[in-house]
């Protein structure tokens, strides 16, 4: 939960946090990030670039000299044969330069452009109706898309998945509120104010865009088309890039006015930026006087709900509440397909724990895994992210506490079970000046897919801010208590004003005096006691009044007493790991797409290789031809099936077997059972399209024992009579 929105940048996930922003924004020493620095490699190219372009120019310099000087041929013959090696040398370097500039190297099958694979993939999603443009017949709105069949499954699996990984097997508490918010929940978590992106207008057309786009997308392509920019010049945009968060309306209108950046589509100048508040306002009930907002996350549901859900709980922390359910973000131009919309499924976790133990009693169960993290020093010192045990991330105090390292080592497991592959998965942390002033630590998980590294989970310890901000806001105590066994003794600072004479001495002010008298801390409270008993009157300033009054010994007693204490009474912290549901679900789909070539070498084949888990359906069933007898069996087989509970298709139609294997490859359909004969079955895998044999009876119980992951196909594969896909009748 936030309240900022997010960028998605190719290279590093940009956050515009307006707390931490403002909060810089209002220091004297605002923190610059050192210069983030080039990969080497890069830095070098450039610099051989420029020198070879150089070298380029002057020996065509020269070959014009000598010809204009009526030198010999063998001469001039010489000098360009020169020439023309500078020019190849000099285009080997551009070619190795763009390579390493524009990432095309690492495209999932190694051959497509990134821009290529994605166009296949997104065409195959789109054909196959995984997903559909939003009121398409009417030309649609950007930014948002419908499920159709395929993706409505997928999606559906990965939310089954979500509540047995995380609300089963932690005892979470879902619960399930309403997306239309009063707008008072929205001031106090401070979405109604500072819930904003920098907007810029196209000052002709009145066109928007998002001012820290258009600054990104310049600095990106300066970098990776204009390879003649000089390594100084590509050191200061990718500064800028690092530093887009931070940068105030007036900095970023002075670099897009710097930079001579216009309107995308016109070329048109743009207006100077200002903040662009992304919920969508209604109203609530027929006056129109109850001002809401669609929610902009699922979150706030659960913190004004605490009180209730921790007596639930048995006035026991820690515990987690999560909620599944639709956020709405009016993104100002929403681009990147699937990954950044206006309406979008995030399913969060709130877990809250005592400030002062963060320790978690299951940590030792992924204290041992390994995967990619980036972590802040890294980052600022322009490293790659690199393996890392999490449990000593977590001992090193690269993780901050116990809790949200266990959180992220559970989300690893959560994206890896899925189908994400985890070269292609890494746990980045904020760096300090991208982190709200209260949170305690943050870590993104990104996955890599042909858009970059795009934050696809948040995980962020988020300490008291929110039940806080409620509690105030509400007057509704949002706190734990924990019970002493022993009562402890505690000494408390005991401030108590003499009221009658505080009212004879400042009559109609006296309450605001007396407020501020007991607001004091105990070292404020000790230095005036100090004084009072020295000089007898001290010059004391309050705040509501604006000015300083005199206090006089008679007016207040200061004192620190013993008391009993049973119960330490505190707010939680929150730990929060908070999923864009479709933005994995979008990542998942780039990770098990592939191309393979046709039996006959003549077409690119597309396919899924979605874990069975995920898989939008287990299991096609075929008769081999159109005959009676073989559809019979399929009913048989698609009955035990339904029982088993497999999701699964038949598909009778005429078409050879190959193209109908292939069509349902295109769908990810992990397993194939084709009726060719009246008492056994051949069951074909996806991937490796090999086939076995087994008999009418046990064909839904094998599929239903490797669908739900109690054998593997290689289990399968030992177990059966069986062929690989050599000599299939594909
Ligand atoms: P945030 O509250 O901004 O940290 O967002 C929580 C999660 O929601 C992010 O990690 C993203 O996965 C997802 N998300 C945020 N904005 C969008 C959007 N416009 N479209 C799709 N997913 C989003």
């Amino acid at each position: 939960m936030r309240v900022f929105s997010t960028i998605v940048s190719s290279s590093t996930r940009i956050r515009r946090d307006l707390f931490s922003f403002l909060s810089l924004f209002h220091s004297q020493a605002k923190s610059i990030p050192t210069r983030i620095p080039m990969g080497s490699g890069e830095q070098s190219l450039r610099q051989s670039l420029s020198e070879k372009l150089s070298a380029v120019e002057a020996q065509g310099n020269a070959v014009r000299a000598l010809k204009a000087s009526g030198a010999g041929k063998p001469e001039i013959e010489a000098a360009v044969v020169l020439l023309n090696k500078l020019k190849i040398e000099k285009a080997a370097v551009e070619k190795q330069l763009q390579a390493s500039v524009s990432g095309d190297g690492g495209s999932a099958d190694g051959v497509l452009s990134r821009e290529a694979f994605r166009q296949a993939g997104v065409n195959t999603l789109e054909r196959r109706l995984f997903f559909i443009p939003s009121f398409k017949i009417y030309r649609g709105v950007a930014g948002l898309y419908d499920y159709g069949p395929p993706g409505c499954a997928v999606k559906s699996n990965v939310l089954q998945f979500w509540r047995q990984h995380f609300v089963l097997e932690e005892n979470m508490l879902e619960v399930d509120c309403p997306c239309v918010t009063p707008e008072v929940v929205l001031k106090a978590s401070g979405h109604v104010d500072k819930f904003t992106d920098l907007m810029v207008k196209d000052e002709k057309t009145g066109t928007c865009y998002r001012a820290d786009h258009l600054l990104k997308d310049y600095c990106n392509e300066k970098l990776q088309k204009d390879l003649t920019i000089s390594a100084e010049k590509a050191a200061e945009l990718k500064h800028v890039l690092a530093l887009l968060d931070d940068l105030s309306p007036e900095e970023l209108g002075a670099k897009i006015k710097e930079y001579g950046i216009t309107a995308p589509d016109t070329k048109n100048p743009l207006s100077d930026p200002y903040p662009f508040n992304l919920m969508f306002q209604t109203s609530i009930g027929p006056s129109g006087l109850i001002p809401g907002y669609m929610r902009p996350e699922t979150a706030q549901g659960i913190f004004v709900n605490f009180k209730d859900l921790y007596y639930y709980n048995g006035n026991k922390l820690p515990f987690a509440a999560a909620q599944i359910g639709q956020a709405f973000r009016n993104e100002i131009s929403p681009r990147q397909g699937l990954l950044r919309v206006r309406e979008f499924t995030l399913a969060e976790i709130e877990h809250f724990v005592d400030p002062e133990n963060k320790s978690h009693p299951k940590f030792s169960d992924i204290a041992n895994l390994e995967f990619l993290m980036f972590p802040r020093e890294e980052q600022m010192s322009g490293q790659s992210a690199k393996k890392l045990c999490i449990g000593e991330a977590v001992a090193k105090g690269i993780v901050n506490n116990e809790t949200l390292g266990y959180f992220i080592g559970r989300v690893y497991l959560f994206l890896t079970r899925l189908g994400i592959d985890p070269e292609r998965l890494r746990f980045r942390q904020h760096l300090a000046n991208e982190m709200a002033h209260y949170a305690a630590d943050c870590w993104d998980a990104e996955i890599e897919c042909s858009y970059g590294w795009i934050e696809c989970v948040g995980i962020a310890d988020r300490s008291a801010y929110d039940l806080r901000a409620h509690s105030d806001k509400s007057g509704v105590p949002l706190v734990a208590q924990e019970k002493f066994s022993e009562p402890r003794e505690v000494e408390k600072l005991v401030i108590a004003p003499v009221k009658k004479e505080l009212g004879l001495a400042f009559k109609g002010t006296q309450k605001n005096v007396v407020e501020a008298l007991e607001a004091m801390n105990e070292k404020e409270a000790m230095e005036m006691k100090a004084a009072l008993e020295s000089k007898g009157e001290v010059e004391f300033y309050v705040c509501t009044l604006g000015k300083n009054v005199t206090v006089k010994k008679n007016m207040l007693s200061i004192s620190k007493e013993k008391k009993k204490e049973h119960q330490r009474v505190f707010t939680p912290s929150v730990i929060e790991p908070s999923f864009g549901i479709g933005r994995i679900i979008y990542c998942l789909y780039e990770h098990c797409f592939f191309m393979r070539p046709s039996k006959a070498g003549d077409e690119q084949l597309n396919l899924f290789r979605f874990p069975p888990l995920v898989a939008p359906i287990k299991c096609t069933v075929f008769p081999l031809v159109q005959n009676q007898q073989y559809e019979e069996v399929t009913k048989v087989i698609s009955k035990e099936l339904t029982s088993a509970g497999i999701s699964h298709k038949i598909d009778i139609t005429g078409t050879s077997i190959g193209k109908r294997y292939a069509r349902t490859d295109e769908l990810g359909v992990p397993f194939a059972i084709t009726v060719d004969s009246a008492t056994s079955v051949t069951i074909r895998e996806r991937d490796s399209k090999d086939q076995v044999r087994v008999s009418l009876e046990e064909a839904a119980s094998v599929v239903s024992s490797v669908v739900e992951g109690r054998k593997t196909w290689k289990d399968v594969w030992a177990s059966f009579p069986h062929h690989s896909s050599g000599c299939s009748d594909e």
